[in-house]
């Protein structure tokens, strides 16, 4: 359903807000997921604001990970317990379901970008109590082949926003891809552990920078967190202090 956005009268409009009103009047604010109008550009409609499923409490202290039982805060899940990840502890804003997907299909494959402001504010939020001990952000890089099919690497876009939130650097290509990786959408946790492994490394220019501090990770969704222990991995052989991890979405487990 579209309909003729038509501008709200301003007495004195702001430059910035007069420029804004005139685009959108010449092309009306869309839905990032379905297209249809919406009030604000970057922002979802009301169906499928519906849709989405935003993680809360009571999650895994470590990973992040949702219990679908009422548990004391501090709490682990059975996989962390089983192994302790290479991260201090992961975070995401929403979990991966039909109504997150399509809005990161759009995101990844469609040049959907104005939906990044609004998705790294989600972020920010399920991060809160991380941001106090970090110290740069660092995507999860996009091996160059990729980046030329699909023209942005999206979790490059989600730090920057992240890094404008927060007011903390980002480290922009700080891991790189050494060889290009297998698709893994129908792998299990160990298969991806091994298409992954060696598959990242800290780009020499950030080595110093980087070493010692404690480090951000950034992507699109976690599945078995086998992408960002790979990116921990990578970071801790250089000497960094502390990885934390920062996803839009997550795979609720045993999905
Ligand atoms: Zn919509
Ligand atoms: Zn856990």
């Amino acid at each position: 359903m579209k309909t003729t956005q038509i501008p709200s009268p301003m007495p004195f409009p702001s430059p910035k807000n007069a420029l804004a009103a005139a685009f959108n009047f010449l092309l009306p604010p869309l839905c990032p997921c379905c297209n249809g109008a919406v009030g604000e550009n970057g922002g979802l409609c009301s169906e499928c604001w519906k849709q989405i499923n935003f993680i809360n409490e009571p999650i895994c202290a470590i990973c992040g990970a949702p219990f679908d039982l009422p548990v004391a805060k501090g709490t682990l899940c059975a996989a962390c317990i089983a192994e302790k990840p290479l991260f201090e502890k992961a975070r995401s804003a929403v979990l991966y379901d039909e109504g997150s997907k399509k809005l990161i299909l759009e995101f990844k494959h469609s040049d959907k970008i104005q939906a990044a402001p609004m998705m790294a504010e989600w972020m920010a939020r399920a991060g809160a109590d991380l941001w106090s001990d970090i110290d740069w952000i660092v995507p999860v890089p996009l091996h160059r082949w990729r980046l030329l099919a699909r023209r942005y690497n999206q979790a490059a876009l989600l730090a920057a926003q992240l890094g404008k939130l927060s007011c903390r650097p980002v480290a922009q290509n700080g891991i790189r891809r050494l060889r290009a990786t297998q698709s893994q959408g129908h792998m299990n946790k160990k298969e991806r552990h091994e298409n992954l492994r060696g598959a990242f490394a800290v780009d020499q220019k950030w080595e110093q920078r980087l070493a010692g501090k404690n480090i951000l990770i950034v992507d699109d969704v976690m599945t078995t967190g086998a992408t960002i222990s790979e990116a921990a991995c990578a970071l801790q052989k250089i000497g960094v202090c502390k990885v934390y991890a920062l996803t839009f979405a997550r795979v609720r487990k045993g999905d």
